[in-house]
């Protein structure tokens, strides 16, 4: 069978992943664990996330279907943080006579999961339609990661997935500063990017891959396979580790982006990758947020952030001019994208007036007042207008992205970018 879990933390404890790897060991009393966990995540935007709108899924061949029920059950509502508002946990099981008819259908959920916004009763109706065994707690929005966990898993090769070990913390020390050797982080990454990622933002001088917050991970290591996942942990130095698991995941696919044609089709609480043209002259805003507008080809135009978090991606933003052609990704609320990419296509050439230089001494001219020209004050030598010459942009087209210190969890860092002919710029 398979068992999809959901909304199980709050900002004040615990991870729904952390369940996933408890169930794992619990279960084998059970039966067979028979696949890697799978652990998604959801669309990037969706208000109601405590923090990475993740889901699981976990695959067990089992005699006792009623027993593993019960079992999780209990499991949830006893480690749920169920006094938490925007806690409503769901948990869904598929039996393997249903594997093949739900197959596509909780694919396309799972698409609609990552890419839109899903109601609650379109989740309870599709469990009520094919008699899927479930069960939600209080108002029950869990249901809706819960069975996109499940379309994962019956899916699981599709979107190019990743891998993720993560390590969990012992139970007495959740919620102290995690102790950590920061160093072998940077050991790891060293022996393993790129088949890794994001364990570290080398140009930020940050660990990345260890989390702030009140939760029991410890560090997640994301690559390509769980063989050098499991290596790079392996090398970590860090207090006693208390469990841990290897997830498949669909995290660093760019799953969430929709192909956007223009600015009218993009709405709030979607991701896209839109192409555009600069349209005015990057701004910094107080607390060193960067923002610029870009327009399509109809005259539509969105402002495109990349915000303080997003570190020395910024510089590069700021280099942008109107007329320079790009094509960003990245997500959308009130109704500005936030950058996670950006491709320059086509860089205009960026010309300076200044006033004429005298041919005698060299000097700048000085105006002699609107429309009547220019004089060396020295020389007595006029000229008619300004002179306008080009400067170097000290900056290439070719796609870049934010460090890993501002990644989000389904962005696709550049070290997996396969396309030929376009000149690749990880941030490292
Ligand atoms: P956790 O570790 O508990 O999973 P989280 O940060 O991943 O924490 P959740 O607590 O799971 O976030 O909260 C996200 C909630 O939003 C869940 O109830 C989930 O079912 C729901 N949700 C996820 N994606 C969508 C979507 N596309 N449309 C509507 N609701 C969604």
């Amino acid at each position: 069978m398979i068992i999809g879990i959901d909304d199980t933390d709050s900002s004040e404890g615990m991870c729904t992943t952390y369940l996933g790897a408890l169930l794992l060991d619990e279960l084998q009393a059970c039966g067979t664990v028979e696949a890697l966990p799978f652990l998604v995540r959801l669309n990037p935007t969706i208000p109601y996330k405590t923090r990475g709108n993740a889901a699981v899924a976990l695959k067990l061949k089992t005699c006792f279907p009623e027993k593993v029920i019960a079992h999780v059950l209990s499991r949830i509502e006893e480690l749920a943080r169920m006094e938490c508002e925007k806690t409503n946990p769901g948990a869904v099981f598929i039996l393997e006579k249903d594997y093949e008819t739900l197959k596509p259908v909780l694919r396309d959920f799972l698409e609609e999961a990552v890419k839109d916004v899903i109601e609650i009763q379109k989740a309870k109706s599709l469990i009520s339609k094919f008699g899927i065994s479930s069960k939600g707690f209080k108002n029950g929005r869990g249901l809706i990661g819960a069975l996109a966990a499940c379309g994962a898993m019956l899916n699981p090769e599709e979107w190019d997935p990743t891998f993720e070990h993560l390590a969990y913390r012992q139970k007495g020390k959740w919620g102290t500063p995690r102790e950590i050797e920061k160093e072998s982080f940077f050991e790891a990454d060293r022996e393993t990017y790129p088949e890794t990622w994001d364990t570290v933002d080398l140009i930020n001088r940050l660990v990345v891959c260890v989390p702030h917050s009140a939760d029991p991970v410890l560090f997640g290591i994301r690559g390509v396979n769980p063989e050098i996942v499991t290596k790079a942990a392996r090398m970590i130095r860090a207090e006693p580790v208390d469990r841990f698991a290897v997830y498949r995941t669909n995290q660093g696919t760019d799953m969430h982006l929709l192909p956007a044609a223009n600015v009218a089709e993009v709405r709030d609480m979607h991701s896209y990758r839109l192409e555009g043209t600069v349209s005015a002259v990057p701004k910094t805003i107080c607390g060193g947020h960067v923002f610029f507008p870009i327009k399509d080809e109809s005259g539509g135009q969105i402002d495109c952030a990349a915000f303080e978090p997003t570190k020395n991606f910024r510089e590069l933003v700021r280099k942008l001019i109107p007329g320079d052609r790009v094509i960003l990704s990245g997500s959308v609320t009130t109704m500005t994208l936030n950058i996670e990419k950006i491709e320059i296509k086509k860089l205009v050439p960026l010309y300076i007036e200044e006033n004429p230089l005298c041919p005698e001494c060299k000097k700048h001219m000085k105006s002699v007042g609107q429309g009547q020209g220019f004089r060396c004050k020295k020389c007595g030598i006029q000229a008619s207008s300004k002179i306008r010459y080009e400067v170097e942009r000290n900056i290439e087209t070719g796609l870049y992205e934010v460090p890993p210190c501002a990644r989000r969890h389904l962005a696709k860092p550049l070290v997996r970018e396969k396309r030929p002919n376009i000149r690749v710029y990880p941030s490292r």
